[in-house]
């Protein structure tokens, strides 16, 4: 069965009376080329064990199956669940585990699943829950490789460098976390229902070690979203909230000179880097005070 041909996905889905929900970011694969290109650039062969988030009706995790040894798919609409037992019945290696993503324990799920083996995630992501689902994914530190589909602009934001207008302060919290890189783009009308955004597959390889040093991480992210929640200002000023009632503006500007940035340069420009190393000099500044 093409679980991406559209008259297998309106037939299957009418013998259920399933209907397509838009606040669950429901749109299915109709290419099966993409679920097939994810499945082989996932690792999940190598590493055996996937656990997939939103399987639908299951056109990507059957790709899966055929690769690796066992596949975990989280499926929050219990509506699915008759629709997968039906369409992936020639699997003996999948397994649905019903339930919402953001409030598994994905760490306890790999666990209790898959023992100590290694892991990987893969996802044609709800639109809804992007960046949550990639915090939690990357959060869990359970999983070897995450392949996950997002929309384009997304995954051009989560890999954009610095003084970029993609460059966010969710770029550094990925870059920080994974090595970021987008696999291939695919069109809106490569999904049903249609969407109004055309999407991209993004790999990331979570790090051993962070990709910067720092000495205090909760310092380098307030830095971080400080600076990104006013990203037109200069870092001096953007740096008042988190910074200026302990150094005051003059002491801001001298933080930043004394680790070798011009006082006059906004934090887009910024790589991580240079955040840990401001983190770093606000740490110790903070300390003799
Ligand atoms: N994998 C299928 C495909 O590629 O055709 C469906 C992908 S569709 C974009 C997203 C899937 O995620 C849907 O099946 C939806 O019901 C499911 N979903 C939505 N929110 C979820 C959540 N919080 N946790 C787990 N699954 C969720």
């Amino acid at each position: 069965m093409n679980l991406c041909d559209i008259d297998v996905i309106r037939t299957v889905l009418a013998k259920h009376g399933f209907h397509f929900s838009k606040s669950l970011g429901q749109n299915f694969l109709t290419d099966v080329s993409v679920p097939q290109r994810i499945a082989a650039m996932s690792g999940a062969a190598e590493a055996g064990s996937v656990v997939e988030v939103g399987p639908g009706m299951g056109c990507l995790t059957a790709e899966l199956c055929r690769v690796a040894g066992r596949v975990v798919a989280v499926e929050l609409d219990r509506a699915l669940l008759p629709v997968l037992d039906e369409t992936l019945a020639e699997f003996d290696n999948f397994e649905v585990v019903q339930g919402d993503v953001l409030a598994l324990d994905l760490a306890a799920l790999c666990k209790e699943k898959f023992g100590d083996g290694r892991v990987v995630a893969c996802a044609n992501l709800p639109y809804y829950i992007t960046t949550p689902a990639i915090t939690a994914l990357l959060d869990s530190r359970a999983f070897d490789q995450i392949t996950v589909m997002v929309q384009k602009e997304v995954a051009q934001r989560i890999c954009a460098a610095p003084g970029t207008a993609a460059y966010s302060a969710f770029s550094i919290y990925v870059q920080y976390r994974a090595a970021a890189e987008i696999l291939f783009d695919v069109p809106a009308d490569c999904f049903v229902p249609r969407p109004k955004v055309d999407s991209a597959v993004l790999r990331l390889t979570p790090l051993a070690q962070p990709a910067v040093e720092t000495q205090d991480e909760k310092l380098f992210f307030s830095l971080v979203r400080a600076a990104f929640n006013m990203r037109r200002k200069t870092l001096v000023n953007a740096l008042g909230p988190v910074l200026g009632d302990r150094l005051g503006k003059d002491g801001i500007a001298a933080l930043i000179e004394s680790v070798g940035l011009d006082v006059r340069v906004r934090g887009e420009r910024l790589s991580l880097a240079d955040y840990a190393r401001l983190a770093d000099a606000a740490a110790a500044k903070l300390a003799q005070r």
